[in-house]
């Protein structure tokens, strides 16, 4: 067994036009996988990704898609399946945030962030883990957030905060459901991580805030994500299952 290789394998990342999802996505292809992109952006994100993989030699097809849509996902897959082959592999990393205090908060608000952080990722693992039961074998890797587990100082944010803890808890469920049948399921819990959700202009301040009070003084880079989906989606972690794996500079810790 070849620790940390995806070599000749295929995976599917949602999420995949930006930050975290964009840049796992390309540590797939550095690790040896061929890889499905999935994002609803219609400007040059998943181009963007698609080049980074193709520069490595490793194939890949861009989805605009929506993770909101089980018959977008049946599409997506089918077509992962068809155009590179048995899908083994999935980092569900489509994402929403936004901030609102709860006594202000519409309906539709809250509606939409746990329909796209929460019902998105239950969406996109049931599409693959159909493939992947099929196959008799399978990792999927929800990204989730330390919000999951802890509540942001000075972000009202109600509504993300809930559906990252039921990104977490789903994970380990479905982890149990499909123990027995060759399918792992984990999440990564990402502290605070330099992307285009959290260096909008308007978040300067915000930014300062974040990286005085992680332990290691700064936010994470993309790059640091990948390592840990890589394990997580690998040989490497082929005893662990039902985990959250938070990568957070030691913010919980605090
Ligand atoms: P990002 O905005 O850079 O990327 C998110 C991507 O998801 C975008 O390309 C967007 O188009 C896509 N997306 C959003 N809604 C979608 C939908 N309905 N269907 C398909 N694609 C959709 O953000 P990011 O920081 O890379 O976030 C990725 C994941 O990591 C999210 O789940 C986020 O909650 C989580 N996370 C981020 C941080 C952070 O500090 N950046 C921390 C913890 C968790």
């Amino acid at each position: 067994m070849k620790l940390f290789d995806l070599s000749g394998s295929v995976a599917l990342v949602t999420g995949a036009g930006s930050g975290i999802g964009q840049r796992i996505a390309v540590g797939l292809g550095e690790a040896g996988a061929d890889v499905a992109l999935l994002d609803r952006r219609s400007d040059d994100g998943l181009a963007k990704t698609a080049a980074a993989i193709a520069a490595l030699g490793r194939r890949s097809i861009p989805i605009a898609a929506d993770v909101t849509s089980a018959e977008a996902l049946a599409d997506a897959v089918e077509r992962t399946e068809n155009e590179l082959g048995a899908l083994h592999f999935a980092v569900n990393a489509a994402g929403i945030a936004n901030a609102n205090p709860a006594e202000e908060m519409e309906e539709s608000q809250f509606q939409t962030m746990l329909d796209v952080n929460l019902k998105g990722v239950f969406l996109s693992a049931q599409a693959e883990a159909r493939a992947m039961l099929r196959h008799g074998r399978g990792s999927i890797v929800n990204i989730a957030s330390m919000s999951g587990a802890i509540v942001n100082r000075g972000l009202s944010q109600c509504h993300y905060n809930a559906s990252k803890a039921g990104v977490i808890h789903m994970s380990k469920s479905m982890a149990m459901e499909w123990v027995g049948r060759g399918i792992r399921v984990n999440t990564i819990s990402p502290g605070y991580t330099a992307t285009p959700m959290n260096t909008r202009p308007e978040m300067v301040h915000q930014t300062k805030l974040f990286e005085e009070q992680t332990p290691m003084g700064r936010m994470g880079t993309v790059d640091e994500m990948v390592g840990p989906a890589i394990f997580l989606l690998s040989d490497a972690a082929s005893f662990v299952t039902g985990v959250d794996l938070l990568v957070d500079g030691g913010f919980c810790c605090w």
